[in-house]
Parts: C-alpha cells; sequence; structure tokens
C-alpha cells in the first residue's frame, strides 16, 4: 500500500480592494472573545443619560449571575425574563454571544440587548408599560465580494481556515457538485473566481450570503455557474443556461461532509482514486462519510462476500450504484428505503477484502458494469424561453464582475511562493 501524505498547506487569495482586511477578519471569526478576565472584558461605560454594561456570555454564566456581579435589580431580572418567555427563553444563553444593558440613573435597567445569534437580536426595552421584548435582524450592511485564488492543495486552504471560509468553500463545491469531485479531481495550480454577497458589521465581514457567480478552471476546464431566480426558484446554470443539477453526483465523497467531518482545524483530504476492476476505489480515512450519488431506493444493505458492508441503490433509467467496504451502514436503510442525492448512507471502511481503508464505487446499467467517470447522465431542466432574457441580462453583469477579478494577479500572488515551505507530494 501507498504511503499517505498531507501536503503543507499554501494559502494564496487575492481580494477587491474593496475589503483588504478581510482575511484577518475571516481568521478572528465571529464573536471570538478575547482571552482577558472577565472584569476586562465587561467594559462599564458610562454615558450622561445611562450607565452602560457590555460583554459577552462566559461558559456556564446565567444572567442571575451577571445581575449579581454588578449588583442589579433582580425584580428586573425577573421582568425581564418575563417579558422574553415568549419569543426567547432567557434560561438558555449561548457562550461568547455579546449583550449590552443600560441602566438609568437610579440603576433600573432601561433596555437589554442581547445577540441571540449571527443573524437575529433580542432587544428588551423599558416603556409605560413595563418590560417589551422584540427580536430584530442584525442590522448588516451587504457588499458584493469579488473573491479569487490558486489551488495548491484544496479548496479550504486556498480559501483560508476561517470558519466563514469553510462554509464558502463548501458552498462552492456544493455548486459544482456534479461536476467537479473536489477531493480528488483538483490539481495544483487550478483557479477560482466567486462573487459572494458579504455581509458586515460596523465595517467588518462577519459572514458570506450567496455566491452570485464563479468560475472554477479544472485541469485547464473552465466551469462558470449563474445564480438565477425566476419563477420555477432559484437555481445554479451553466453559461448557456442549463441547470448545473444531474441525475448522478460527481463522486459519492462529498466535499461538503468530509469537510465538515475533517475540519477540526484542518481538512483532510481524499488522497487517492484508482480504477483496478469494474468501479473506482477512493482511498479515504475511516469513518469518511458516504453519500448517495443520486436519488433511489435501497436494492441491498448488508454484508456480501468481498464487498464487506455494502449499499446497492436502484436509480432511474436502469442504474445502479454499488458502495463497498463501509465500516457502517446508515441504520435506517432497509431493502426499499428510498434515499435522496447526496444522503448519507455510510462511513469508509475496510470491512470485506480491502487492505486499506477505502471506497469501492461501482455503476451499473440494466446489470452492466459502466464507468461512473466517464458516463454522460442527463441534466436538469434548462432555463425557460421566458426567462432567457433576464438570464442573459444577468449573465452578462456577472461575467463582467467575474472578469473584474484579474487573473493576472494570481502571477503576482504566486511570485511569493518562494518565500514560502514548499509542499511535498507522495
Ligand atoms: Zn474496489
Amino acid at each position: 500500500m501507498k504511503k499517505i501524505f498531507i501536503r503543507s498547506t499554501l494559502v494564496y487569495i487575492l481580494f477587491s480592494t474593496i475589503v483588504p482586511t478581510f482575511f484577518l477578519t475571516v481568521l478572528a471569526g465571529f464573536n471570538l472573545p478575547e482571552k482577558t478576565d472577565f472584569d476586562e472584558e465587561i467594559k462599564v461605560t458610562e454615558s450622561e443619560e445611562f450607565h452602560e454594561i457590555t460583554g459577552k456570555i462566559r461558559k456556564g454564566e446565567t444572567l442571575f449571575d451577571i445581575f449579581k456581579h454588578y449588583e442589579l435589580n433582580l425584580n428586573d431580572l425577573f421582568s425581564l425574563k418575563e417579558a422574553s418567555a415568549s419569543i426567547y427563553k432567557l434560561r438558555y444563553l449561548r457562550v461568547n454571544q455579546p449583550y449590552r444593558i443600560r441602566l438609568d440613573e437610579n440603576k433600573q435597567i432601561n433596555s437589554f440587548t442581547y445577540w441571540i445569534d449571527e443573524d437575529t437580536i433580542l432587544n428588551i426595552t423599558c416603556g409605560e408599560e413595563g418590560f417589551c421584548a422584540e427580536k430584530i435582524p442584525v442590522p448588516y450592511e451587504k457588499k458584493i465580494e469579488h473573491i479569487g485564488g490558486v489551488i495548491q492543495d484544496n479548496l479550504i486552504s486556498a480559501l483560508g481556515h476561517g470558519k466563514e471560509s469553510l462554509v464558502l468553500a463548501q458552498n462552492l463545491s456544493d455548486i459544482f457538485a456534479w461536476d467537479i469531485d473536489f477531493t480528488t479531481d483538483i490539481r495544483k495550480g487550478d483557479t477560482f473566481r466567486l462573487v459572494a454577497e458579504g455581509f458586515y458589521l460596523n465595517g467588518t465581514l462577519k459572514k458570506y450570503g450567496n455566491i452570485l457567480s464563479a468560475e472554477v478552471i479544472n485541469n485547464g476546464k473552465a466551469y462558470r455557474a449563474y445564480r438565477f431566480t425566476d419563477e420555477e426558484g432559484t437555481d445554479y446554470y451553466d453559461a448557456s443556461g442549463k441547470s448545473l443539477k444531474k441525475t448522478f453526483l460527481r463522486a459519492p465523497l462529498n466535499f461538503r461532509r468530509i469537510s465538515s467531518t475533517f475540519s477540526n482545524g484542518r481538512y483532510h483530504p481524499i488522497l487517492k482514486i484508482t480504477r483496478p476492476h469494474h468501479g473506482v476505489d477512493y482511498a479515504a480515512p475511516e469513518g469518511t462519510p458516504v453519500s448517495a450519488a443520486g436519488d433511489g431506493s435501497v436494492v441491498f444493505a448488508g454484508r456480501r462476500g468481498q464487498y464487506g458492508n455494502l449499499v446497492i441503490l436502484k436509480h432511474p433509467g436502469g442504474y445502479q450504484t454499488y458502495y463497498g467496504h463501509l465500516s457502517k451502514i446508515h441504520e435506517r436503510l432497509r431493502q426499499g428505503t428510498e434515499v435522496s442525492q447526496g444522503s448519507l448512507i455510510g462511513l469508509v471502511g475496510s470491512t470485506g477484502l480491502a487492505t486499506g481503508p477505502h471506497l469501492h464505487f461501482e455503476m451499473r446499467i440494466n446489470d452492466r458494469p459502466i464507468n461512473p467517470l466517464s458516463i454522460s447522465v442527463p441534466r436538469g431542466s434548462d432555463i425557460t424561453v421566458k426567462s432567457t432574457v433576464k438570464f442573459e441580462r444577468l449573465k452578462a453583469e456577472q461575467d463582467v464582475e467575474l472578469a473584474s477579478i484579474p487573473p493576472g494577479n494570481f502571477l503576482a500572488i504566486e511570485g511569493k511562493r518562494h518565500g514560502n515551505p514548499g509542499s511535498s507530494e507522495g
């Protein structure tokens, strides 16, 4: 068996001039606490009318603890909880979430604000009728981000290891999941450009929204995607207005699932793909999630000879897919169980005749083995004739946006590579 190497990570990112500080922002993450002690962390600021207490919820901390610490009126605490009860239970405060308490000159609560999550704020204000609670959306400012880069190892390292970069990488891989296997197809030197929504708070990027358009050049072949909405809904289309969706995913090892399973700081890539027989073998760490390549139903789920733990799915059009050597088969799978494309069916293992953990993936049509990497399967629906003009306009606009991420910059950034530790390959 070949040895497995994880190559060192080189990161090349370029950003539009709009957000030069974005990378650091992403690395800093959302609402990460400073490592200071409690009294330093909570600043007590005073203005003419209000005393203000701000801070972030510590591990295990309750509102009662905060009230006790600042010697606030406990009756106010009960009133706050009562006012908020129907929209948010103040008993459960999430660690690291910010809050703000405003007091009047008599140290009575004037308002209480708590950031429930990255999209929602709980605001409780004192009026003539007593406390009144409401949930309001976080007032983000939306901007358009232009992001591009050269892939050295994998998409995540090319985007940086911040939480929001991981989400962006997963969303990009979802868009192209029918055409590109981001775990095995990606080559050193592949490039990507994307236009995405960025959500800002006080001038700082907090998270990404939708990807509006994207281009990936994989092994010399360009793939483009445009996000388009019409009466049929929202979908991604290629330049000719064809939906990117297909009957079968490019690979049964889904980049999103793998990267979220192995994203504890470092993405663990799939390392090798071989075609020794009537199928494809994906060498992958034990426990890597395996997804259904297409919609279908279970024909077989259990042990079978050299296959070890095996799942066979039946799909429309006479197709069957085989997933062998699994360490675990998803417990809900029985003969006849319906599965949808991308759903979890089991975990990579080395049961049956296998020298190391890998997924044996096989595709058959009318029980005749076919090469899953070379078949062409039907795509989803195209843009309707009615929407063509609208789509063409959107495409033209997005092409301008994508073109504004100059490929020349890749080269300029590549020049820096010589100063970095090199990568080694197994
Ligand atoms: Zn095999």
